[in-house]
């Protein structure tokens, strides 16, 4: 397939915002969209809640005290950042910047919070509210997860309905019945937003102005 060309934003990368509920399958669906999409980024977190078993500095988050986390907030070192589930969550602006400008795409995977205040500084970013296909399957999930007990399991199912209502500021909706169709959906939204003419594409060789 050629893909149109672009030159409104150079040859920077597409900004990818997915949020949903905890335990909908957000980082299960971006690994698989990683393994599909090549010229595509996760970014990397920093966050105040403290690693689960297997999860990497690094990796998963740059784990961090709230005192190192308030800094960075006090020198606005943040894209984004919200209180999600009693702990701090952000977005590194300079490691945004970073990826974008080198032409990668970038998803962050972020709260309902977060990615309203990206949505207001960067409104050309693409954002996707990955559903589950109903509460007591998003319950199984977070419960078969096996990371949280009783009684954090149950604050972040109260946290979902909340969070279920601001699918409406949201570009797309994406319903996680199975992991390979949601991911399949996922990169080909990307597709098509690379298609758009307001976005800049331009047929192959085309040198710009309205023709
Ligand atoms: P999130 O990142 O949104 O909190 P996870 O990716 O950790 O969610 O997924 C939560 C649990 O649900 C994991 O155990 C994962 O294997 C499972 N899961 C994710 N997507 C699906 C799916 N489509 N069908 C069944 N189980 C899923
Ligand atoms: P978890 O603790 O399960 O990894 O993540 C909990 C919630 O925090 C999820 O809804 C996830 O999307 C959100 N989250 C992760 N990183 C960020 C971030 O950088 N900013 C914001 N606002 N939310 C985040």
């Amino acid at each position: 397939m050629i893909p149109p060309s672009s030159d409104k934003h150079g040859s920077k990368g597409l900004l990818l915002i997915i949020s949903g509920p905890s335990g909908v399958g957000k980082g299960t669906v971006c690994r698989r969209l990683m393994e599909i999409k090549k010229n595509l980024e996760l970014s990397v977190s920093t966050t105040t809640r403290p690693p689960r078993a297997g999860e990497v500095e690094g990796r998963e988050y740059n784990f961090t005290a709230r005192e190192q986390f308030q800094e960075l907030i006090d020198k606005g070192r943040f894209l984004e950042w919200a209180e999600v589930h009693g702990q701090y969550y952000g977005t590194r602006l300079d490691r945004v910047d970073q990826a974008l400008n080198s032409g990668s795409d970038l998803i962050l995977e972020i709260d309902t919070q977060g990615a309203e205040q990206v949505r207001a500084k960067i409104p050309d970013a693409v954002s996707i509210f990955l559903a589950p296909p109903s509460f007591p399957e998003l319950e199984e999930r977070i419960k078969g997860r096996g990371t949280e007990d009783r009684e954090r399991i149950i604050g972040r199912l109260k946290v979902a309905r909340k969070e279920m209502e601001a699918y409406c500021h949201y570009n797309y909706v994406v319903v996680n019945d199975r992991v390979d169709q949601a991911a399949e959906l996922i990169a080909a939204i990307i597709d098509v937003e690379k298609c758009r003419v307001d976005r800049g594409a331009k047929p192959p060789g085309w040198g710009g102005g309205n023709r």
